[in-house]
């Protein structure tokens, strides 16, 4: 008999899912996404043990047609991306088509969702990939999604979850950073049944900066805006004075998307030698303007790593741009001494 046969279609649903959820908070971050690429200003996440659970993510964005709901479940079903072309300037967070499908394939979904212009709403369940009933449903205009029992079917990714707030403290940062790369979208979070976040919405980083990281942290920066070969630097830097004693409050935002850059953290970094004592690094919260031609966000499942057509010129205009903002700071020091 031959000894390599092709998986059961549900092992493999299983495989694929558990690339891109692996705890809650990718759950989170894959349904925020989604209300996001879907217009929503407003989006209140829920959580309870963690997420473990129960997770619900509410928002006011275009909601999803009767007609589409059982697609939106299948792997590689997206609205987002229909040619190849279109993968070379990818401008919404998702592309993959592959969350809902991956989330549905190891919980118990429940989806309650009115499209704009639909006159009943939808009530969608499925488990464990399985479809379980479709009914009417009176909703406002947007999509609910309530997931529970994360990994029910799948045990052995039971073990290695964390304790409930330590997978809570991760679903926080994860909202913390979705926040912040979208200002002009209102979130908000309960945790277990307790508010602990809530962005205004407004379009202003700075009041985004202030709600999720506090008066403290808001008050000891520098504003940054700079542009250089075409690339658009802006949003703020902490003083030399704050800086802190390690890499954690540095955040990147690439064309509103959550990054991780090491080619941002060390222009970052570069510029402020010489300004931040040896051992201490700077705090950032920068978000990066590129033409969508010139970065690559099809690098990763999660989708948290690009790569850059050209790194060179992304370090450059980071440099630059808080050198610039560095030096504005110490002319105005120089002012204060004169007068
Ligand atoms: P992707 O985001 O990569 O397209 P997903 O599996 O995350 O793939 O979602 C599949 C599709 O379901 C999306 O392309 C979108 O059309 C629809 N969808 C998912 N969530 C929402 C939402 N909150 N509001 C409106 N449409 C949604
Ligand atoms: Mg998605």
């Amino acid at each position: 008999m031959a000894k390599i046969q092709v998986l059961d279609k549900q092992i493999a649903e299983l495989i694929a899912a558990g690339e891109v959820v692996e705890r809650p908070s990718s759950v989170v971050k894959e349904l925020v996404e989604n209300s996001i690429d879907a217009g929503a200003s407003a989006i209140t996440v829920e959580i309870q043990n963690g997420g473990v659970t129960y997770i619900r993510v509410t928002d006011n964005g275009s909601g999803i047609q009767r007609d589409d709901i059982p697609t939106a479940f299948l792997r590689h079903a997206t609205s987002k991306v229909h040619t190849q072309e279109d993968l070379d300037h990818i401008g919404t967070l998702g592309f993959r088509g592959e969350a809902l499908a991956s989330i549905a394939a190891v919980s118990k979904v429940e989806l309650l969702t009115c499209a704009k212009g639909e006159m009943i709403g939808s009530h969608y369940r499925i488990e464990g990939g399985e479809e379980v009933d479709m009914e009417d449903a009176g909703c406002p205009e947007g999509t609910t999604f309530i997931i529970r029992d994360l990994f029910y079917n799948t045990p052995a990714r039971i073990k290695f979850l964390k304790k409930d707030v330590t997978e809570a403290n991760a679903v926080a940062g994860v909202l913390d950073r979705i926040a912040l790369s979208h200002p002009e979208v209102s979130i908000k979070f309960i945790r277990s049944g307790k508010e602990v976040l809530l962005t205004p919405g407004d379009g202003d980083l700075l009041s985004d900066v202030y709600a999720v990281f506090g008066r403290d942290f808001a008050k000891n920066l520098l504003p940054v805006d700079y542009t250089l070969h075409g690339i658009r630097v802006h949003g703020y830097i902490s003083k030399p004075t704050a800086a802190r004693p390690n890499r954690s409050m540095q955040y990147f935002f690439i064309n509103s998307r959550v990054v991780r850059s090491r080619t941002a953290m060390a222009a970052l970094e570069e510029s402020c030698k010489g300004s931040v004592m040896v051992g201490r690094f700077p705090a950032s919260v920068l978000h990066l303007e590129v033409a969508l031609e010139g970065v690559d966000v099809n690098v990763h499942p999660a989708k948290i790593e690009v790569r850059f057509v050209n790194e060179r010129p992304v370090f450059d205009a980071v440099y630059h741009a808080c050198k610039n903002a560095l030096q504005k700071e110490d002319d105005r020091k120089e002012m204060e001494l004169q007068s």
